[in-house]
């Protein structure tokens, strides 16, 4: 079967046309560097079967990125039987300078215009017939986006495949042509792809140059005579100019833009405002809240907290909670709830009658009351208690997945250089941390795209401070527990201060981690900005499929297992008699959790608590299996450690939480404590296995003591200070009046005044 490697710059394409060709589902989206290593699939979609490549996106065949490098070396050393380079048609000029480079290969090139849809929509037309001319290789126009083109593509790719090519160069008639031919002329028997590799080693390439030593030194001895008025000796510069210039003078006719008096593009103009140096972080901060508020928020219209204002300021009227009109499934005495907590609450409905419903059943058909609760409990609230937060994360997704694909998110990695750079890191950091919401583990992977082994490094443990799919039950079912058993709070709010707290946290051990022990260089960011597009629907969904399915096959394989094994530690003792409710703290796991309390203390969900209180301690243990585990633990367990439940009472998610935090009395800081501990620990076993093998060596180690050691001061921390605000503060107060007084003091001490002016 012959091989087509499809290769271009980043988002002109590839793994969209890559998807359509071979029928896989990979991840597409509207910024660079999404593809960081290669892919293969098969495509039927010619007349024959062919092997495809995706290749990460490149601007250039220069050795300076992890993604040049593995382009490169991919069509150099495994050699496809053709390359489709995939040029953006909106962006003609500018993808043009790497199929320059691609001519100059001796591999079969086909050049496929992408995009042409939007072209059209412009306006602009591109006369293919005359591009193809000009530059002596097919040129099909195709929209990766409609199928439009694609058969014609692959056929004549593979038409290609069949005929040998050898490189040629848009360099002829320069200043360095001479040596180009001559160094090309040397290379002959020596490599594949003389015009290329002659090229790069009058560059001054430093690969190129390590592999090719004798060809190197005849390069540099024709360059030491050679002196171009413009350029002097800067090979570099020249020869980028002069293949700018050939595609002005050669290539550009083929273009046909639609006059407009307009000079701004509609990508500029919201450009102007969305990445204004002001506005574009508040402008991002309020787009999160907003989508957090849609996804998590009681109190959709902010009717409980206008009721707040309104009782405060003695206007009644404009008190609507606890109104009838709002209670049921649509809101609460809060107020009109959100369209997450709304489908939220549906598919609890279905669930808790599901499970009320079995082992109600159960109960009736005379089964024994272990045989009850391990259903009940056991196996029906740990799974339920995981999928009931399905429709959130979808919800949020979705927003994510529409951020992504429109492009925005590659203008916030362009906003965010300017600080990230201060904090030692280049933008490039932002990608991997974004993805990092939705799972740490193609995240890590990711990383892969920053050049700088410490960069690398230090990104990668922040990773899981940015909160994943997985931990988000954890979020959404304390922060309505806490509501529910305080009578005060927001879930959409405190959500999105925990993720903020998580984001925070991630930038200080940066900074702490780039001035210290992975101190380092930082490269240069370039990247060019997509054009905003309009999300397609089929890509969208395959996003959101790609982020659940995971959770989704864990709650049904992990998750499971764990609740299954949990109830039966919970619920049978050292010697294995089965124990009723009332006697659970004498359970295996009971006893295991006890044991592991006090580590817990000085975040305030430890030995402190209640008699139940080993619960959080156990869950916080399971979830380093995986994140969901918490909340599974807290479904399995809740209905049984908290008296006053009967079996078939579905007691899961936030109910399960708020009934924990009655009977444990654990304090409002400990919940927070016990959030922020989940969130910035050792993350899930699959996502440690990638750490693993993503880190260098030597590095591991020190990860896992990174994670354990910045959790447990984090959350201790935050319960200290939430735990005891008014001495802190009052202490806070002396040591600044103190200072304030010795600052004082020494101004007005002579004896310093001298000192400084001596
Ligand atoms: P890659 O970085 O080259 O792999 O590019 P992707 O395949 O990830 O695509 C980048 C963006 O361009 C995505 O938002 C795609 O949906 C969009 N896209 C890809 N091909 C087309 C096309 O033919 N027409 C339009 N309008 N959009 C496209
Ligand atoms: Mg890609």
């Amino acid at each position: 079967m012959i091989t087509i490697a499809l290769a271009g710059n980043p988002n002109c394409g590839k793994t969209t046309l890559f998807n359509a060709l071979t029928g896989a589902t990979a991840h597409v989206g509207n910024w660079p560097g999404v593809t960081v290593d290669k892919r293969e699939g098969v495509c039927k979609k010619g007349d024959k079967p062919v092997t495809v490549v995706d290749l990460p996106g490149i601007y250039s065949l220069s050795p300076y990125t992890p993604e040049e490098v593995i382009a490169r070396n991919y069509i150099l050393d495994s050699k496809p039987d053709c390359v489709i380079n995939i040029v953006d048609s909106t962006n003609l000029e500018r993808n043009l300078y790497l199929t320059t480079q691609f001519l100059e290969m001796d591999v079969p090139i086909v050049v496929a215009l992408n995009m042409t849809d939007e072209l059209d929509k412009r306006g602009d037309r591109i006369d293919s017939k005359l591009l193809e001319e000009r530059i002596g290789v097919p040129v099909v126009r195709i929209s990766a986006f409609t199928g439009y083109g694609i058969k014609d593509l692959i056929n004549r790719a593979v038409a290609a495949a069949g005929r040998p090519r050898k490189g040629i160069s848009v360099l002829a008639g320069t200043s360095i042509s001479d040596a180009v031919s001559q160094v090309a002329d040397r290379m002959n028997d020596e490599t594949q792809s003389p015009v290329f590799h002659a090229i790069k080693l009058l560059e001054g390439d430093s690969v190129e140059r390590s592999v090719h030593k004798k060809s190197a030194s005849y390069a540099d001895k024709l360059l030491s005579e050679f002196d171009d008025p413009l350029f002097g000796n800067d090979i570099e510069a020249l020869v980028a100019n002069a293949r700018y210039d050939y595609i002005t003078k050669h290539f550009s006719p083929a273009l046909y833009r639609k006059e407009t008096g307009n000079t701004l593009t509609r990508s500029e103009k919201i450009d102007r405002v969305l990445t204004n140096k002001w506005a574009g972080i508040p402008i991002f901060a309020a787009i999160l809240f907003v989508i957090f508020h849609i996804t998590f928020s009681e109190d959709f219209l902010f009717l409980g907290a206008m009721g707040l204002l309104g009782r405060a300021w003695g206007a009644e009227w404009v008190c609507f909670e606890g109104n009838a009109y709002f209670e049921g499934l649509f809101g609460s005495s809060a107020g009109i709830m959100s369209p997450g907590v709304m489908l939220a609450n549906l598919l609890n409905g279905i669930t808790g009658a599901v499970q009320g419903g079995v082992s109600g059943g159960l109960e009736a058909a005379g089964a024994a009351e272990w045989a009850v609760g391990f259903v009940g409990d056991g196996v029906l609230g740990g799974l339920f208690a995981v999928l009931s937060f399905l429709p959130q994360i979808l919800v949020l997704f979705l927003f994510f997945s529409i951020l992504e694909d429109s492009g925005y998110m590659a203008r916030v990695a362009f906003i965010l250089d300017r600080i990230f750079r201060r904090l030692g890191l280049s933008g490039r950091a932002f990608m991997p941390m974004i993805m990092g919401f939705g799972c740490s583990i193609p995240a890590m992977i990711n990383t892969r795209t920053l050049a700088d082994a410490k960069e690398r490094t230090s990104t990668v443990r922040v990773i899981p401070f940015f909160s994943c799919g997985a931990k988000l039950p954890i979020l959404t079912a304390m922060a309505g527990g806490m509501i529910g058993a305080f009578g005060v709070g927001d879930a959409g709010l405190i959500t999105f201060l925990m993720y903020l707290a998580g984001m925070i946290t991630a930038f200080v051990a940066i900074i702490a981690m780039r001035s210290t022990t992975l101190r380092g260089e930082l490269t240069p960011f370039i990247m060019e900005l997509p054009n905003y597009r309009m999300p397609g629907f089929k890509s969208t969904m395959l996003h959101l499929w790609d982020k659940c399915k995971h959770f989704i096959k864990k709650a049904f394989t992990v998750i499971l297992a764990s609740t299954i094994i949990i109830w039966f530690l919970s619920h049978f003792s050292w010697n294995w008699t089965f124990l009723s409710d009332e006697v659970m703290d004498g359970s295996i796991l009971a006893s295991i959790g006890m044991l592991i309390q006090p580590l817990f203390t000085p975040m305030g969900f430890g030995a402190q608590l209640n008699s139940a209180g080993w619960v959080f301690a156990v869950a916080a243990i399971t979830g380093l299996i995986a994140k969901e585990n918490v909340i599974a633990t807290f479904g399995t367990l809740a209905a049984s450690v908290v008296s006053g439940f009967a079996l078939d009472e579905a007691l899961e998610g936030v109910d399960a939480v708020e009934a924990l935090i009655g009977a444990t009395g654990v304090s409002g800081a400990g919940c927070i404590a016990f959030i922020l501990f989940n969130m910035l620990t050792i993350p899930c076993f699959a996502a440690v296995a990638t750490a693993r093998g993503e880190l260098p060596k030597g590095k591991f180690g020190w990860t896992l003591l990174f994670w354990a050691i910045t959790s447990c001061s984090v959350s201790a921390m935050i319960y200290t200070v939430g735990q005891f605000v008014w001495p802190i503060a009052i202490w806070l107060l002396v040591l600044a009046a103190a200072a304030t007084a010795v600052v004082i003091w020494n101004k007005k001490n002579p004896l310093n005044k001298e000192i400084k002016s001596a």
